[in-house]
């Protein structure tokens, strides 16, 4: 018998590096998973739904494949590895990720190296974790990317399996578009995380920063949390990762004795001065040159400084093997040693310098001991490290000095926020924090303490999951309208027994885009369909629209349908020849603040126009160039939004355009005042065709028996899809050469005195 399929719906993790080391154990090779972070945040999870978690497990071979013994000593742990070559991994992770993205994304531009053969072994390695992956998922599950490694993967796994729900989480700095657009490979970069269905980052300035790159680079249409691809959507959030909270309160005893030793070597080393620590990795985004500058300065402006304060700077080995680091090391070393020398004496050095990793239990008692943590990157993503020391202060006590340049600054907002390139500056946050009042230290730490206490990484995972498959969008576009759906439509033409209602849209639906508004005149054949619609006894023909009443009067009132103009602003019944308001009188007083903003706009975007309507204004830019108009109608979409917030209006974008009307006016809305004069006992053939977002109003509110159609392919509440306006008129001649019956003298008479009130 064969082993039943695996259930979908599991989650799959992928980073760069799997959270294990290997080793020999008694049985053979073991794999022990590492502690801490992400790692005990996520692999729970992935156990717990039966998937697994796919990366590099940290060994290089002369093939770049693993092992039998390698891999199951991996699936034993639920991980599967992905091998790379000593070259592969030179290419894809030295250079290309370590020495390019990275410097990039924290604004290093100068240090950023680029190279097409790097960036080739970025794609196949990228495609090796994508075929990977693809072993192991079907159609249902989740997989979650992790990081700038991996940036080409989503779209990879996307175009192999649409249905995937995919997550993309970035834990470095997006930066600016100014400098993102600096990166050779920049569209393949974005098009490569587009391709998830959720995309995180630490804060929302990164998300805007992506979005606005998106945006310039790629000419699309962002939303504030969105991005529309046609076919389907990308949802943007912003979540910081969390700590392990729970790992910097008390710990075991065995713990907590090692702990209070180290601490008590502290005290003697400090002899009665106040502490001040830094922690980092020795990474030149960290800053480290400039905070120990910053405290010689301190030093030198008061030497006696000497006697109340010491520093202990850990500085972690990092990319030893690239040279910037490398030249890093012996700057800080020179500096280190220029302190103590400068102002040191025998048996009081100013400054405990350690070039290595130190185990938690040490970390522990540093954090701690620490009066002052001095965490000051020139750029980091989020900084794990001033997160730990909040948490590790079990008296709400001690001061942070935090830089303003890290993801952390957005969550911690008491901390003494500096920048980490103005000395005095430093000076003044480091003496600040020196001498700040018990009183105040705890009214700064204690809610910092709660807030990074109260979100644990396991709930910052569990919602990352959520989000994910929250995102996705099983068939996003509606379904073509096959030949069994004309069949039924067809059938369901010619059984009504009341007049058929036909809503259809205008320009784009009926009538092909032109290049300026007034180009889309109708040509000869669509006044004819309209008119031979308008004619047939049981039906009745509405067009509806966003141009104006006299527009719709002028190009088509002949031919006896109805109106819905502006976008449902005013309506005209078939064969009427005048035009009702459905607008309160006060609905219009905005339109003097609104129309120099867009005045503005047509002035520095070339070939944008406004379009002023007799209640909205439209600001159109398809004659503009696509990406600086795009662009521009994003800002000018939030400028609007923010500056009329309680006026009544609504900002809405259609397909080139971005119009400003008041809020109580749609197409769906008219469109109920249009069903609701009719009767609704009766069997009923309802149609509704729209292009565009305006049309969707008009989607919902119909009932589910109603024919919807899209004309084009986007995602949309539609139920069909028809390609183009052609393809909807050939369906509209074909009903009108097959007509409902004409109704019985009787039967007319009753309808004609029951379905219009
Ligand atoms: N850390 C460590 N060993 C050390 C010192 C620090 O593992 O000797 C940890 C520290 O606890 C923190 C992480 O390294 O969790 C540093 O994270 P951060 O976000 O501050 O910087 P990154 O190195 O990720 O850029």
């Amino acid at each position: 018998m064969s082993a039943p399929p695996p259930s979908a719906g599991r989650l799959f993790l992928v980073s760069n590096r799997l959270p294990v080391t290997l080793s020999e154990g008694e049985n053979g090779l073991e794999a022990t998973l590492s502690a801490g972070g992400l790692a005990t945040g996520l692999v729970g999870l992935h156990q717990e739904s039966g998937g697994g978690w796919i990366g590099w497990p940290g060994l290089t071979t002369a093939d770049g494949t693993l092992s039998t013994e390698v891999q199951e000593a991996l699936r034993a742990r639920d991980l599967i590895g992905v091998g790379l070559s000593e070259e592969e991994h030179r290419g894809y992770y030295q250079k290309l990720s370590n020495q390019c993205i990275w410097p990039l994304f924290h604004y290093f531009k100068e240090r950023m190296h680029y190279d097409d053969d790097d960036w080739e072994q970025y794609v196949a390695i990228n495609r090796r974790f994508a075929d990977a992956v693809l072993a192991e998922v079907q159609d249902e599950d989740v997989v979650f990317v992790q990081d700038f490694h991996l940036m080409l993967l989503p779209a990879m796994l996307r175009e192999a399996r649409p249905n995937l729900r995919i997550g993309f989480f970035l834990h470095i700095p997006f930066p600016s578009s100014e400098v993102f657009r600096i990166f050779p490979r920049r569209e393949e970069l974005l098009r490569g995380v587009l391709g998830a269905d959720y995309i995180a980052f630490h804060t929302m300035g990164y998300l805007r920063h992506f979005r606005s790159s998106v945006c310039h680079l790629l000419g699309l249409e962002t939303r504030t949390s969105s991005i529309d691809l046609g076919d389907r959507s990308v949802r943007l959030d912003s979540r910081p990762l969390p700590i392990d909270g729970w790992r910097w309160g008390p710990g075991s005893e065995e713990d907590e004795q090692k702990i209070a030793d180290y601490q008590q070597e502290l005290a003697e080393m400090a002899d009665g001065r106040q502490l001040v620590l830094g922690v980092e990795r020795m990474d030149y985004t960290k800053g480290i040159p400039e905070r120990l500058l910053a405290v010689k300065d301190f030093l030198a402006e008061d030497p006696s400084r000497v006697d109340r304060m010491f520093m202990v700077q850990v500085a972690v080995p990092s990319r030893a093997e690239v040279d910037d680091y490398r030249e890093l090391k012996d700057e800080v070393d020179r500096l280190a040693g220029s302190i103590n020398s400068e102002f040191g004496r025998p048996g009081r050095l100013p400054l405990h310098y350690l070039y290595q990793s130190v185990p938690p239990w040490q970390l522990r008692a540093l954090y701690r001991s620490a009066d002052v943590a001095l965490v000051t990157p020139l750029r980091d993503g989020l900084n794990l490290v001033a997160k730990e020391y909040v948490a590790s202060r079990l008296d709400n006590d001690g001061a942070l000095v935090l830089g303003e340049s890290t993801g952390a600054a957005w969550e911690l907002g008491e901390a003494l926020r500096v920048n980490p390139y103005d000395p005095d500056a430093m000076c003044r946050a480091l003496g600040h924090a020196l001498d700040m009042p018990k009183d105040e230290q705890i009214a700064r730490m204690a809610p910092m303490r709660e807030r990074v206490l109260d979100n644990d990484i396991e709930k910052w995972a569990r919602g990352c999951l959520h989000a994910i498959r929250r995102s996705h969008r099983v068939g996003p576009a509606p379904a073509p309208l096959g030949v069994d759906a004309r069949q039924e439509l067809l059938e369901n033409w010619q059984r009504g027994t009341a007049p058929a209602i036909l809503l259809l849209d205008y320009d784009g639906t009926l009538q092909p885009f032109a290049q300026r508004p007034e180009g889309a005149v109708p040509d000869p054949e669509l006044l004819s369909l309209l008119r031979r619609l308008a004619q047939l006894p049981q039906v009745e023909p509405w067009v509806v629209s966003g141009r104006p009443p006299q527009v719709l009067d002028e190009w088509l009132g002949a031919t006896g349908v109805g109106f819905v103009a502006e976008h449902g602003a005013y309506l005209r019944n078939p064969g009427a020849k005048e035009f009702q308001s459905l607008l309160d009188n006060d609905a219009l007083t905005w339109r003097d603040d609104v129309r120099p903003i867009l005045e503005r706009f047509v002035g520095h975007v070339p070939g944008s126009l406004i379009e002023e309507k007799a209640v909205g204004l439209a600001w159109h830019y398809r004659e503009a160039d696509p990406v600086l108009g795009a662009w521009q109608a994003r800002e000018l979409f939030q400028h609007l939004t923010e500056l009329l917030p309680d006026q009544g209006v609504q900002v809405m974008r259609g397909n080139k355009v971005i119009e400003v009307r008041p809020a109580s006016v749609s197409k769906g809305m008219s469109s109920r005042r249009i069903l609701k004069a009719l009767d609704p006992a009766k069997d009923r053939f309802l149609l509704a065709a729209g292009d565009d977002i305006t049309d969707e109003s008009l989607f919902r509110m119909l009932p589910d028996s109603a024919w919807t159609l899209l004309v084009g392919s986007r995602k949309s509440q539609a139920r069909f899809r028809l390609e183009n306006p052609a393809e909807l008129r050939a369906l509209l001649t074909w009903l009108a050469d097959c007509p409902p019956p004409a109704p019985t003298a009787a039967s007319s008479q009753a309808a004609g005195s029951a379905d219009r009130s």
